[in-house]
């Protein structure tokens, strides 16, 4: 584990301590790069961790402090994302696979982390599932159902879909679903379905469908996020 000190942190707020790990991509051409800027006072930005491409892992800010990665966005009932959450840069321009060292180096941390703040599978999110429409990242590429197997994240399985059944079209139960789920950012419909469909269906395309109805239906009712996620 290295350690390059960003400036760009402070303390978390209103008695807020680690509830969610997000998950986001760096969208540059290196690791350093992204670290240099991530640790210079301009930018205003700045993650808990970056895993390079090779694996190694840079910590920049301490588990403890608030470090300023998720912007504005929401999750649940919770506001301040980052008072609630890790963050976490994976070294990825966007449109490359995620390296292997880096998902093993990811998976890894991850472990660590879950255990000391006592998160499950479902407390570890994307950046595009709080910010839907501002944020694409991890974006499609990213294998969610790798660190589903390993217990890191959540997928449903086709046992899951099944015990759903058939959910008819419907916007409305659509959203409410998936803020059950805790997608609760106001976005426009067409929005958070592709919100959806990067996470769960990446090449999804065409006009909610009923896979989409069954799946947010699923989410909703095997990880309803927890009301109590904004307080502290
Ligand atoms: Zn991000």
């Amino acid at each position: 584990m290295h350690e390059q000190r960003s400036p760009n942190c402070g303390p978390r707020k209103n008695g807020l301590t680690p509830r969610l790990i997000v998950l986001h991509y760096t969208a540059m051409q290196s690791a350093t790069g992204a670290i240099d800027w991530l640790c210079a006072p301009e930018a205003q930005v700045s993650a808990h961790y970056v895993i390079a491409r090779d694996g190694a892992v840079t910590q920049l800010v301490p588990e403890d402090l608030r470090a300023w990665h998720a912007g504005r966005g929401q999750w649940g009932g919770c506001w301040d994302v980052n008072s609630a959450s890790i963050g976490i840069e994976l070294d990825n321009d966007g449109v490359s696979p995620f390296a292997a060292p880096l998902m093993a180096s990811l998976e890894a941390l991850l472990a660590e982390m879950m255990t000391r703040w006592a998160l499950g599978p479902a407390q570890v999110i994307g950046h595009s599932d709080l910010a839907p429409g501002r944020k694409i990242d991890p974006g499609p590429r990213f294998d969610w159902r790798r660190l589903a197997r390993g217990g890191h994240a959540i997928w449903p399985s086709a046992e899951d879909l099944a015990a759903t059944g058939a959910v008819p079209v419907d916007a409305a139960r659509f959203a409410s679903d998936l803020a059950t789920f805790g997608m609760t950012h106001p976005v426009d419909p067409e929005t958070r379905l592709a919100a959806l469909r990067a996470r769960f269906r990446p090449g999804a395309t065409g006009p909610l469908a009923e896979q989409d109805m069954c799946l947010a239906a699923t989410l909703a009712r095997r990880w309803p996020v927890d009301p109590t996620l904004g307080q502290g």
